[in-house]
């Protein structure tokens, strides 16, 4: 049921609304908190923690304290998609991957941290109702009935060596992987489900090769931990936007993962020294107008 036309990034997005959507696409929230415990004990990052850093010191601290509607259900939606991939080839549908959604908010939905989500139960509706839109365009972006992927939410933890840096310590990343498939050339390849919108690439050439370059930053690291872990090079890694939908992709070379390194490398100090300091410096652009903690940033306190 894949339909033409979505393989391609699409329309009517901007910028900013495409990055304010990345909050949406979290690992699960128990783990990411873990990780950033602001202590100088912390010895392990995740792709996403790193992408957050990048992008804003303040985000970074902010994103694994207060989850927001958006981030629940981008790990709703992660979860649902999983499942559906335990079900037999004829029954992956949209039916039954919407009904297992709507189950898993009315086990999920009494939860603590859940409690104070929403401030009506308009708002919550229209959240949902969004889900089951998500979960529907999927079904235009790829056939579940067609294909049994590698990997599923396949948890990777790598420990890198020294690099020389300071301080002198291994670097642990862990991160779990929405998939990995074998695709029908033969080559591995990293997917990842986005629940925020699809970037449009409307800007001058540069601008949009940055654009790109941000959005693969991610599984560019998990493309080196599946390397690490497998003993074998994804060649391809592929961004599934449901809200579009949309489909991007990149081949891999061994340059590129080398250059991963690098910048994890460089991530890893930042973010050690930013821990142990205590300063998560805000980091102002246009996107902090799409950024969900800008009524709390000091950067915007008058
Ligand atoms: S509003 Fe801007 S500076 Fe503040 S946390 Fe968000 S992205 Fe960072």
């Amino acid at each position: 049921m894949v339909r033409d036309g979505v393989a391609t990034v699409s329309n009517g997005t901007d910028l900013a609304a495409c990055d304010e959507s990345d909050a949406a696409d979290t690992q699960p929230l128990a783990e990411e908190a873990a990780v950033v415990t602001p202590t100088r004990e912390v010895r392990t990052i995740s792709p996403s923690s790193c992408g957050d850093f990048q992008r804003c010191p303040q985000l970074f601290k902010y994103r694994h304290d207060q989850p927001t509607p958006d981030m629940v259900r981008g790990t709703a939606l992660h979860a649902v998609l999983n499942d559906l991939y335990e079900l037999p080839r004829a029954n992956r549908t949209v039916e039954a991957v919407q009904d297992a959604f709507r189950a898993m908010w009315a086990r999920e939905r009494a939860a603590q941290w859940n409690a104070h989500l929403f401030a009506e139960p308009s708002a919550e509706r229209e959240w949902g109702l969004k889900a089951l839109q998500l979960l529907e365009n999927y079904f235009y972006l790829e056939e579940p009935a067609a294909q049994d992927p590698l990997w599923r939410e396949k948890r990777l933890h790598v420990e890198f060596g020294d690099a020389g840096g300071a301080p002198s310590v291994a670097m642990n990343v862990t991160g779990i992987l929405d998939r990995l498939d074998r695709g029908a050339d033969g080559q591995l390849a990293v997917v990842d489900y986005k629940t925020g919108k699809a970037p449009t690439l409307k800007y001058s050439p540069a601008v949009n090769e940055r654009i790109i370059r941000e959005k693969f930053q991610q599984l560019k690291i998990y493309a080196l931990l599946a390397q690490r872990v497998h003993g074998e090079m994804p060649r391809r890694l592929v961004l599934l936007y449901l809200d579009g939908p949309a489909r991007l992709t990149m081949e891999v070379e061994p340059s590129i993962l080398d250059e991963t390194e690098r910048e994890l490398w460089q991530t890893w100090h930042d973010i050690q020294r930013a821990l142990a300091t205590q300063h998560f410096p805000p980091r102002t652009s246009r996107l902090c107008d799409w950024c969900s903690f800008k009524p709390i940033c000091p950067a915007f306190k008058s």
